[in-house]
């Protein structure tokens, strides 16, 4: 089984469609989307759309959660916060019915999908350093967990001995008797100094993952930006990725 995951698109069409587009073209048989749909980013009823019609797994991001209102944005930056006061004003109803069902956590088979941490996934916390990762690993139910929200990609690896190190996820073998713990980084607004979007592929049989990085048209979705006056620092940060 191949299958395509990605994460934090937070509503930049732009980067979407060039993922969604390269997932295709990777002839998956299921793909993922790991949270965090809408925030930050100009798209959020197009972006909602598009995930929910291709994506066979969909956990929600606090985000999607402040943008319906289930979650306060009192923790949130103040440009995260403009943001999702924007997107709140702006979001189709049928929409914020949709993010405000989706679930928080979702295990199939080898796979668990959680935006956050497996052991706490409305904690929002995130899985920065081996300490926080071994928490994660010692809730987690099977061998391969798939994580968004630092927009950071980095996958945490546990051998058998239960020793935990720490890898570049852009080529990984799966090997029997590990477990893993991947972030996919963010479609829409990475920040791990690369501005490309990301996306990952799993490959069941070859035991093999891959996180792949596409440039994608920055400016076009920073121009919608700049037309509904959103905060300049969110529009630059997309240039830098950072
Ligand atoms: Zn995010």
């Amino acid at each position: 089984m191949r299958v395509g995951i990605f994460s934090d698109v937070h509503a930049n069409l732009e980067a979407l469609e060039i993922v969604l587009k390269a997932i295709e073209y990777e002839n998956v048989d299921k793909t993922i989307c790991v949270g965090d749909l809408v925030g930050y980013g100009p798209d959020p009823n197009q972006c909602i759309e598009k995930v929910m019609e291709i994506a066979d797994i969909v956990v929600a991001g606090n985000h999607d959660y402040a943008a319906c209102g289930m979650l306060s944005t009192e923790y949130f930056n103040e440009y995260a916060k403009m943001a999702i006061d924007w997107t709140s004003r702006v979001i189709e109803t049928k929409f914020t019915d949709i993010l405000s069902n989706l679930p928080l956590t979702v295990i199939e088979d080898e796979i668990t999908v959680v935006h956050a941490t497996p052991e706490a996934p409305g904690g929002w916390h995130y899985i920065l350093d081996i300490a926080d990762a071994q928490r994660s690993f010692r809730a987690l139910k099977n061998s391969l967990c798939f994580v968004g929200h630092s927009h950071i990609p980095v996958a945490f690896v546990q051998d058998q001995n239960g020793k935990i190190s720490i890898r570049n996820p852009s080529e990984l073998n799966i090997k029997t008797g590990e477990k893993y713990i991947i972030n996919v980084g963010s479609v829409g607004q990475p920040r791990d100094g690369d501005p490309r979007t990301t996306y990952g592929i799993l490959d069941t049989n070859k035991k093999k993952f891959w996180l792949k990085r596409l440039p994608y048209p920055v400016e076009g979705v920073q121009e919608k930006m700049r037309e509904e006056n959103l905060p300049p620092y969110l529009i630059n940060r997309l240039s830098v990725g950072q």
